[in-house]
């Protein structure tokens, strides 16, 4: 029996772990092995505060270092289904079943797809999802951002800034971003391709070119590229917090307070599969030492 049962392992997991513990709380956190969190994803993460640099799978590790070190029960497990009964949740997993008196989702939120071909093939060898990540790779050279939202939008301009020859391809005529970012790109430097589609990325062992689709013109042409930055949105992992009735806004992400609440009594949601706007690793990481202090308030009560 634990007090806190945490369904996934990435920052804003691993933190509500942490302070669980600090609280005296038993923690339970179950991490899908096969699936890796989008921190774990970033080549180099140079925003997190006290560390210059640091691999996305190196800072990871030591923060579940520090919370197995602490305490906390960590099981590579796929959590399954969750199930109420009386004041009580059970968390069946692909291997066993867990009690507990508070449920927490960190499950996270997945990069959304072009799907077209090369895009998975050259994932890390040119395609990124991660502007912030990756960027200062691209120094001097030529790179792509796909998208037209304000995640779109901002990648390209650190790009630029970095010092990369970038070009923002926008399927449609107009940008999604807000009228700030808007006005701030399109005095950057920033070119654009609109009205165009991304149909094909090509390489050896790195990305070399893309296919593109004018789709006013109705014309296919190719360019070189050394760099492509996919920022069409993400899509949350939510489809448990779902099944036990958890809300969700009309995107999909988990609704929640200030505090960390869902609409269910004993049920929190921390990270990027919550509906809250930063998705960094910081703000994970604060939503997760929220939550530690509202499950210790509301197993005190
Ligand atoms: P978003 O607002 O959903 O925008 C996604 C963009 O990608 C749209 O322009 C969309 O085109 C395009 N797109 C979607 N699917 C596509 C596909 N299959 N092929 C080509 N293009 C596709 O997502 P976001 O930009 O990641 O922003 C998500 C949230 O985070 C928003 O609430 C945003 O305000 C927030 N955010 C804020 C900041 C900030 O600095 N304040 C920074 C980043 C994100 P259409 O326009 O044609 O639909």
């Amino acid at each position: 029996m634990y007090d806190v049962m945490v369904i996934g392992g990435g920052p804003g997991g691993v933190t509500v772990g942490i302070f669980s513990k600090r609280r005296g709380l038993s923690a339970l956190i179950l991490d899908d092995p096969q699936s890796l969190s989008q921190a774990e994803e970033a080549t180099i993460i140079d925003d997190w505060p006290g560390t210059l640099k640091i691999t996305g799978m190196e800072l990871v590790k030591n923060m579940r270092d520090h919370a197995k070190a602490l305490g906390v029960d960590f099981r590579d497990e796929k959590a399954l289904k969750i199930t109420k009964s009386g004041d009580l949740f059970s968390i069946k997993t692909d291997k066993e079943e867990y009690t507990g008196k508070t449920v927490v989702f960190a499950t996270g939120a997945k990069h959304r797809k072009v799907m077209v071909p090369g895009e998975s093939e050259f994932a890390g060898k040119g395609v990124s999802y991660c502007a912030s990540c990756d960027g200062p790779l691209y120094k001097g050279k030529k790179v792509f951002v796909i998208g037209g939202g304000d995640s779109a939008v901002t990648a390209a301009m650190m790009l630029k800034s970095i010092g990369a020859d970038t070009t923002l391809v926008h399927r449609r005529d107009e940008l999604r971003a807000v009228d700030a970012l808007v006005k701030q790109v399109k005095k950057s430097g920033v070119k654009f391709f609109w009205n165009t589609i991304l149909k094909e990325i090509k390489g050896d062992r790195f990305v070399k070119s893309a296919v593109l689709m004018d789709m006013k013109e109705k014309k296919e042409f190719e360019e070189k590229v050394d760099g492509i930055f996919i920022e069409i949105g993400t899509v949350p992992m939510a489809e448990l917090a779902k099944e036990c009735g958890v809300e969700l806004d009309e995107a999909g992400f988990i609704k929640v307070d200030r505090n960390q609440n869902t609409n269910k009594k004993g049920v929190y949601a921390v990270g990027d599969c919550c509906n809250n706007l930063s998705k960094k690793i910081t703000s994970a990481v604060g939503d997760g030492a929220v939550a530690a202090d509202s499950i210790f308030s509301h197993l005190s009560e």
